[in-house]
């Protein structure tokens, strides 16, 4: 068998994460970005920022952009964006609140070179979604963005969020994403970072309640055959480690175009204001190398503390002569 491929391997990277602003209207209970309505950050990339590096990615041929937040479909030049890259041939993936996928939204996407559209929805009623997520759009909103998307051929895929508070709804929840339409039934463990991490006492679920959550969704999933479940398999902590030892191909692009390892960490490396974006890649694979993000993902271990950290923007100095 080949060894597998390393990020040196690849001369682009194979996808982009990017965060166009850290502004949305909730304030989800487990967020794992501190997003919010006052949460935009002062230097966020402007329209022609934003613009100028959306060209880079299509000239350099990546395939695949994801866009979470915030709330993307809240940004003007959001759509300026996405055609860009469409036109440019790169698929588009969106992680949204649903709250903005009205006919005509979904019409424009249906245009598009779209992947998926994932929407956010944690619970099987209002009543638990809207507590989990007040602020964001209503559950009427966000299922009925997913009915909308399904009918129209655009793969839609709900997203739930375990926590203490709606663990039994879950089951529930698949079988509505069943009826609604949806491709996948998207899941995983709570990550502790973000608003997640502030309230992880009262939110996080006991290790033997997800188990049986997994098992009783993997049992109607067999017995319905309803969308494909996609259940991570990692907390945030065995995410780090994993990914120190096997960086992914891909960069995340923060609000102000900085560009970070991964959420969970706070290296960013990279700045599309002052890089172009395969400069930003040598950055990036030198960063996965070095002794500060060796270090910092090695002290998680015993200080999971240093998660904190996770949305900040630090530099990674032993790089910088090499990128110089
Ligand atoms: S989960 Fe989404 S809608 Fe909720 S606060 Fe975070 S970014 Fe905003």
């Amino acid at each position: 068998m080949p060894p597998a491929a390393s990020i040196e391997d690849f001369s682009a990277p194979l996808f982009v994460a990017w965060q166009l602003t850290n502004r949305c209207t909730g304030h989800c209970l487990a967020c794992c970005e501190e997003s919010g309505p006052d949460k935009a950050w002062s230097d966020e990339l402007n329209r022609e920022e934003a613009l100028r590096v959306a060209r880079q990615i299509a000239e350099a041929r990546i395939p695949y952009a994801a866009f979470g937040g915030g709330e993307p479909m809240a940004v003007p030049h959001v759509w300026e964006v996405f055609e860009t890259l469409s036109d440019g041939g790169v698929a588009i993936k969106i992680e949204t609140d649903g709250g903005r996928l009205d006919d005509a939204a979904v019409e424009r996407l249906a245009a598009m070179r779209v992947d998926n559209v994932q929407v956010s929805v944690d619970g099987a009623t209002a009543e638990i979604h809207e507590t989990l997520r007040p602020g964001a759009a209503s559950f009427a909103a966000a299922t009925g963005a997913l009915r909308r998307l399904s009918a129209r051929g655009v793969p839609a895929e709900w997203v739930f969020v375990p926590n203490s508070r709606n663990l039994h709804e879950g089951v529930a929840a698949y079988e509505l994403a069943t009826e609604l339409g949806c491709s996948v039934f998207v899941t995983g463990p709570l990550m502790r970072l973000g608003r997640a991490a502030l309230a992880w006492d009262s939110l996080a679920p006991s290790p033997a309640d997800w188990a049986a959550t997994v098992e009783a969704l993997e049992a109607r999933a067999a017995a319905i055959g309803g969308p494909r479940l996609a259940i991570y398999p990692w907390d945030i902590e065995r995410e780090i480690q994993c990914r120190l030892e096997s960086p992914q191909a891909m960069i995340l692009i923060v609000p102000n175009g900085r560009v970070k390892l991964l959420n969970a960490l706070p290296f960013a490396p990279g700045d599309l204001r002052r890089q172009s974006i395969m400069d930003v890649w040598r950055s990036y694979q030198l960063a996965w190398r070095s002794r500060e993000v060796a270090d910092f993902v090695a002290r998680c271990r015993s200080e999971l503390g240093l998660l904190r950290h996770a949305n900040e923007t630090w530099p990674v100095p032993s790089i910088a002569a090499e990128i110089a």
